[in-house]
């Protein structure tokens, strides 16, 4: 096999191991990584928060209403009861009940007003907890897929560093050197097919000269142009 095979085939296997990893990085990176679902959770919480703020104003005004209704109910009794006789006393006592039933009416108003509130934020709630939970359901999935793929490409990488290993100690300290130091410099693919008299790196045709000396495959060949060694197949 000439060395500019080995050193093509050993690239494929480089070529697939910077891939892996490249993958195995993002998996790591999304594993246990959650914004989505704690942003849903906390917009969550804040919607059951405004909630609970809600119906404790409900309870507040309809508490309201109720002390107003007892005073109004005395008042009443105090009218129309027959114990009082100053009509200074009983005018006051009915300025006082149309008081007590205006602020009734205010009342409950307020508290019509206060339960569409609540309603509107009760359905709010619901509408965002089923959304949560779905969220939920599928981080979870995401999650096992991911930890499923992290041992799946940890398995594949440890099987092709073996099988890199192996081409690469069949290759001499120079040519690997070389190898090396032109994948650094190109992108990860120091090695090129040469196809119809042009280096496929670069698309440059090469002289004749060159051509005979990479085909013969006793040497390595560099492209004159992008440097990369030529590997005729
Ligand atoms: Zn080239």
């Amino acid at each position: 096999m000439s060395k500019g095979k080995q050193l093509y085939e050993l690239q494929e296997v480089d070529l697939e191991i910077d891939a892996k990893r490249e993958r195995l990085t993002q998996v790591m990176g999304r594993l246990g990584e959650s914004e989505v679902l704690d942003e849903a959770h906390l917009s969550l919480a804040r919607d059951e928060e405004k909630l609970v703020e809600l119906q404790r104003i409900q309870r507040e005004v309809e508490r309201e209403v109720e002390d107003l209704q007892a005073k109004a109910a005395v008042a009443t009794d105090k009218l129309y009861g027959g114990t009082v006789k100053n009509p200074k006393e009983l005018s006051s006592l009915q300025e006082q009940l149309s008081n007590f039933r205006r602020k009734i009416g205010e009342g409950d108003d307020k508290t019509l007003d206060i339960m569409s509130e609540v309603e509107a934020a009760q359905k709010e709630v619901f509408v965002k907890r089923s959304e949560v939970a779905k969220i939920e359901e599928e981080w979870q999935a995401e999650q096992a897929s991911l930890s499923q793929e992290q041992t799946e490409l940890s398995a594949a990488l440890s099987t092709l560093e073996q099988k890199r290993k192996e081409l690469a100690s069949k290759l001499d300290t120079v040519s690997l050197e070389l190898y090396e130091d032109i994948r650094q410099k190109r992108q990860g693919r120091a090695v090129a097919k040469l196809e119809r008299g042009m280096c496929q790196g670069c698309r440059i045709a090469l002289p004749m000269s060159e051509l005979q000396r990479a085909r013969m495959g006793q040497e390595l060949v560099q492209c004159g142009s992008c440097e990369r060694v030529l590997y005729v197949s």
